[in-house]
């Protein structure tokens, strides 16, 4: 009996501490950076008691750390940025389907996975900037219309390598077909004035610079660099407002298959989708809430409401292995 009594105790012992671990603690595999979470991620810890640990690395570097932890992982969920790099992990088999009414409620359904294995949390939008010393608004249009002639020697892009282009010209594809995508990069390959850079932010500077007149980058590196340098002649353009609307991409948040903790971390999602959250989640990288009761930061306001292309970003993901094979096709390094 003596015995019997000792292993229940450390029976209960161990469930009791699975249990604290379960309730009170959650594991984030983040490739969104530390500067970007970490206030939230403490504010809900301070609100709901829940404490929410993290580990911060690039993108393809946490997906396949899920990977070769497997079952083994101590991860609930994977925060990481652009629709393509979430339908990746999503192929993986890593995400856990979750059904939620809150998160159907605060996020439009062309942000999220038409399956529920991922949901976006702040919205990034990838449209021209120009130098506004070299190029008058009224020329400029649509992504497809960087091909024309008029732009030779004039059009300055980002690698594309980066998933940012990748997404792009997949939702391109998505819009415009293959061939006619084909045609478009080719066009901006022949009209590139330098090759391509390693970063949006340079692909600024170099038009700001007057290296090129007009490049297509994502907001927030404007924001970052004009908040720095508010004389630089740099314009933002809202592309195809006449037609198809800006590209627009997410950051956003899966639950893993292996989570031990599974309800706790789509509580997780589910705040961090709310009003309160989605300001500071936003803000804090000058994006766009997903929540379309949230305003952005009056600094990005100020940019002004454009109209966005609603094709469901995991067009960005199914057409991905289309958009690199036909960027390389094109030339375009
Ligand atoms: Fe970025």
């Amino acid at each position: 009996m003596k015995k019997a009594g000792i292993i229940f105790t450390i029976l209960m012992v161990m469930f009791s501490g699975a249990a604290y671990a379960a309730d009170n603690e959650l594991v984030v595999y983040s490739a969104r950076k530390e500067h970007l979470i970490k206030d939230l991620f403490e504010k809900y810890e301070k609100e709901q008691g829940v404490k929410v640990k993290y580990i911060t690395g690039k993108a393809a570097v946490l997906l396949q750390r899920i990977l070769s932890e497997g079952e083994n992982t101590d991860a609930d969920i994977l925060l990481t940025v652009d629709a393509g790099n979430l339908w990746h992990a999503a192929q993986k088999g890593v995400l856990a389907p979750v059904s939620s009414e809150v998160l159907d409620a605060n996020i439009p359904s062309h942000y999220r996975d038409p399956d529920n294995l991922w949901f976006g949390l702040s919205v990034r939008a990838r449209t021209l900037v120009y130098n506004t010393g070299k190029v008058k608004k009224e020329d400029l249009s649509t992504y497809e219309g960087l091909a024309a002639p008029a732009w030779k020697d004039r059009l300055l892009l980002r690698t594309s390598k980066k998933v940012y282009n990748q997404s792009l010209v997949a939702m391109l594809i998505a819009t415009l077909g293959e061939e006619k995508t084909r045609e478009v990069v080719e066009g901006w390959v022949n009209n590139l004035a330098a090759p391509p850079y390693s970063s949006d932010t340079k692909v600024l500077e170099a038009i700001a610079a007057g290296q090129g007149d007009v490049g297509v980058v994502n907001t927030y590196y404007y924001a970052r660099l004009m908040k720095k340098n508010p004389d630089l002649p740099l314009g933002i353009f809202w592309a195809d407002q006449a037609d198809k609307g800006v590209h627009v991409n997410v950051s956003g948040a899966g639950v893993l298959a292996h989570s031990k903790n599974k309800a706790q971390a789509r509580r997780f999602i589910e705040w961090l989708s709310g009003t309160d959250a989605q300001k500071i989640f936003a803000d804090a990288n000058m994006e766009y809430p997903v929540n379309e009761s949230v305003s952005p930061h009056e600094y990005v306001r100020a940019w002004g409401a454009f109209k966005e292309n609603k094709l469901n970003l995991a067009q960005a993901g199914k057409l991905q292995a289309d958009a690199i094979k036909l960027m390389d096709m094109a030339g375009y390094k």
